[in-house]
């Protein structure tokens, strides 16, 4: 990739802006197909730090991972018919199993061509309920509860690194309960898990709540989603769960034979978090100067970056900072040196801060003279001299300092650009303004409404918030009456 040095302001461009955080935080790169991207090592070491996190938090709420293939059966997708509906459009269908070279290159075998086309999956709920149909056999195998680390390809025709590509990473858990009521809890139970990965790592507030019927996904009885409010007003959807009743039970026949010895059909849910979460990330917190990770999340949390004048002093203050990272490691996590000879400290200095690292630590020979070293903090760039035996106390208390300060901002954000709107004049403007934001208003429920409002001002229901205070209102739309607010808001 061409080494980019300028990076657009968010007033500028917001959207390029993103485009150049990703690229000079190289954190992804362009691939030769298109909508495709390229996961670079610094990206992928904070989608291992999503994983080895989010891992932990399915397995300690009881899930165990397995892994299901990579090729669906067409006629498994036309069994569930919303389900089919709803991904239709975007599937990426293998028709052909063999290349034949030809004088004129290679073609596709004619000869080769499968009896029954394979789908690339979009989402694994048929392969996997298809398979749950010979797993499950009495009560006693429920409730099954498995999760999947895997890629998955929806065929898009606008994308954007991590927000939308035709190939991304994810997880999906998929679940299977005796009852309605265990599959509900189950599904409300993995969103208040994303909930609090968000909070507690990302450092992102988000609003967790039902979606509308036209928003929900394809196939479920009901989806639940958490919505997160990005710098420019629009809204993310960073997560979702769905209870899916007992639609793919009925279309793959998952059924359990109770302890009254009568079959049911089981209740199942699935849900799922993306490699999307870290354009999440990347618009929550990242300035002009680049990429701002919070230490939760951060790969690289400290760096030490020696800083000599010439040859003479280089070894000593190399010495020097090597102690410094070894006594800070072994309290504080993630640590790093920077020890490259070749590159100027600007250079060097640069690149931490693009990268969005916590904290920096420059030290140079009369550093070690006075007895102290330089702390830059990157979200806010505030430099402070901190004597070297109080290093690794400061910095470990900074780190958290950084990671509430970064949710806090975020959550002021959110509080500030949320709004409370019945009129349906005033809904408009709200929307052409810059940070359109959040806007809280009465809906009918009805689809008509919906797709209305989304025709005339480009936003859509994000959910009902699980907190949302019981009222009567009028529609915004069309002023029939309605019993609580939605909220609308763009979206990515
Ligand atoms: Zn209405």
């Amino acid at each position: 990739m061409a080494a980019k040095k300028t990076i657009t302001t968010r007033a500028e461009n917001y959207s390029d802006w993103y485009l150049d955080i990703v690229q000079v935080a190289e954190l992804a790169d362009y691939s030769a197909v298109k909508g495709c991207m390229i996961i670079m090592p610094y990206g992928y070491s904070i989608w291992e730090n999503f994983q080895k996190v989010l891992d932990k938090m399915i397995k300690d709420t009881g899930h165990k991972n397995a892994y299901f293939p990579l090729f669906i059966p067409k006629s498994f997708l036309t069994k569930e018919a919303q389900h089919v509906d709803g991904f239709a459009k975007e599937c990426a269908v293998v028709t052909h199993h063999r290349l034949k070279a030809t004088p004129d290159g290679v073609i596709v075998d004619p000869e080769a061509k499968l009896s029954e086309e394979l789908i690339v999956r979009p989402t694994s709920e048929t392969i996997i309920y298809d398979t749950y149909a010979k797993w499950i056999n009495s009560w006693r195998d429920l409730p099954l509860l498995i999760n999947q680390w895997a890629n998955v390809v929806r065929w898009e025709m606008r994308t954007r690194p991590f927000l939308r590509t035709t190939e991304f990473l994810w997880q999906e858990g998929h679940t299977a309960h005796a009852t309605y009521d265990d599959a509900e809890e189950e599904a409300r139970k993995m969103l208040a898990v994303y909930e609090s990965f968000c909070r507690d790592y990302l450092a992102t507030p988000v609003i967790p709540g039902k979606k509308s019927e036209s928003e929900k996904f394809a196939g479920a009885m009901h989806t639940y989603s958490i919505e997160s409010m990005m710098q420019d007003g629009k809204a993310l959807q960073a997560g979702t769960s769905h209870n899916l009743g007992q639609n793919f039970a009925k279309a793959f026949e998952v059924k359990y034979t109770g302890k009254d010895g009568k079959q049911e059909y089981v209740w199942q849910t699935s849900w799922g978090v993306s490699t999307r979460m870290i354009g999440q990330l990347i618009m929550t917190h990242s300035d002009d100067k680049g990429l701002v990770l919070p230490p939760n999340i951060a790969p690289i949390k400290v760096v030490v970056v020696p800083i000599w004048k010439d040859e003479g002093s280089k070894e000593n203050v190399m010495k020097f900072c090597e102690n410094v990272v070894a006594e800070m490691s072994a309290a504080v996590d993630s640590v790093q040196l920077d020890s490259r000879d070749y590159l100027s400290m600007g250079e060097r200095l640069y690149e931490w801060e693009k990268k969005g690292v916590p904290v920096r630590i420059e030290i140079g020979q009369r550093d070690i003279d006075s007895g102290n070293a330089v702390v830059v903090r990157r979200d806010t760039s505030e430099k402070k001299i901190v004597p070297v035996a109080e290093l690794t106390e400061y910095v470990a208390k900074l780190l958290t300092e950084i990671q509430s300060g970064l949710y806090a901002a975020a959550e002021k954000r959110l509080r500030d650009n949320s709004h409370v709107i019945d009129n349906y004049d005033e809904f408009k403007k709200q929307l052409e303004k810059d940070i359109p934001g959040f806007i809280h208003a009465h809906w009918c429920g009805n689809a008509k409404c919906e797709e209305l409002i989304k025709d005339e001002t480009k936003a859509s229901t994000r959910c009902i918030p699980f907190d949302v205070v019981k009222e009567k209102g009028a529609c915004i739309k069309c002023g029939e009456s309605s019993d609580q607010r939605i909220i609308f808001a763009k979206a990515y």
